[in-house]
């Protein structure tokens, strides 16, 4: 069986997306293929004609610091963001999200551009990368732009970037500093492949020990990844305290919407295990925002 004929390995932005444009729809980008693959081979995406491959792409294959943001290349792996120094202190929870995905296998060719593209209520590295407050570089035959993250998602496992005609060429957000902390928490059933409940993460900014900002990502909490807006207002100006957090948790609960999936959990399993762990998450957050050194807890071996 053939589920494509040509397979591209573009050396610049510019080549990419003139073969995509050449192609006229009939060609998609692919980063590890983990996702991708798996889906053509099985139906559920129609097959096409050229795959377009950006990890060999000089300055896309690695993490850079610019301009205050840490940039994340189209061609960088799970494994790459677990093992960068720079990703643990200032990017905690994203770390923890990329080191929980799948096997050792699967993270060393997986891409977390590959992870937001594909736009799951419940991709790990997608929840981890939603709460740091990233952006998208993509490219298209019209130019290339930074647009948020969180604009991007069209429903579930549909990415307004149209891999046929887009690329994401890189991921960037402001690393977290001086009083600034990140967690991520999974929940999941340990059963050969793991099978994920539910997943949150959290970024926290302090003002001495109250709040002055946070972001709080949940998934699957959704149709799409999910960001808990009131429970972030709730947060701001607040004390950082165990009963603030559990209202916080609270908030979340007001606003998400859950539901029961047949192999993984119920709705009120989902909401019990928020109500549980989104304070234990925020507390994790606000302790590396206090205490300076921040040292990733969950992250696969
Ligand atoms: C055994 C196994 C376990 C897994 N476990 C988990 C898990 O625990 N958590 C989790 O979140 N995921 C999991 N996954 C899913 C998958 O590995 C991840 O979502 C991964 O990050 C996808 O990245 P990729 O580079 O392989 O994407 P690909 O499969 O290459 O692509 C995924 C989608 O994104 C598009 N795309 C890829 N790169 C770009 C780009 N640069 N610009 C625009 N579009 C692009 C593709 O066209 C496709 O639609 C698992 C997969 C397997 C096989």
């Amino acid at each position: 069986m053939v589920y494509w004929k040509d397979y591209f390995t573009p050396k610049s932005i510019e080549e990419s997306v003139k073969i995509l444009t050449r192609y006229k729809g009939t060609a998609r980008m692919i980063g590890g293929g983990t996702d991708l693959l798996l889906e053509i081979q099985q139906g559920h995406r129609p097959k096409v004609d050229a795959l377009v491959d950006p990890t060999h792409i000089t300055g896309l294959d690695g993490i850079s610091e610019e301009d205050g943001y840490l940039v994340v290349g189209a061609g960088v792996t799970h494994t790459v963001i677990v093992n960068d120094p720079r990703m643990e202190q200032h990017a905690t929870c994203l770390v923890e999200s990329c080191g929980v995905i799948g096997g050792p296998q699967v993270r060393n060719v997986a891409t977390l551009a590959g992870n937001i593209a594909h736009a799951l209520p419940a991709g790990d590295g997608t929840i981890g990368a939603l709460a740091m407050g990233a952006e998208l570089q993509v490219a298209s035959s019209e130019g290339v732009e930074w647009v948020n993250m969180e604009t991007t998602f069209a429903g579930p496992g549909e990415s307004t970037i149209d891999p046929t005609r887009m690329m994401i060429a890189r991921i960037r957000f402001k690393p977290t500093g001086d009083n600034e902390g990140s967690s991520f928490r999974r929940v999941m059933r340990p059963q050969g492949v793991a099978l994920p409940m539910i997943a949150m993460a959290a970024r926290l900014s302090l003002d001495g020990e109250k709040i002055a900002a946070s972001r709080i990502a949940i998934g699957p909490a959704g149709k799409v990844p999910f960001l808990a807006v009131r429970a972030m207002e709730f947060l701001k100006g607040r004390d950082a305290c165990d009963n603030v957090f559990r209202k916080a948790a609270d908030m979340a609960l007001s606003e998400v919407n859950l539901r029961s999936s047949r192999h993984r959990a119920t709705m009120e399993y989902r909401e019990e295990m928020i109500r549980i762990q989104l304070p234990i998450t925020l507390k994790k957050a606000f302790d590396r925002a206090l205490g300076g050194k921040a040292v990733p807890e969950g992250v696969g071996a």
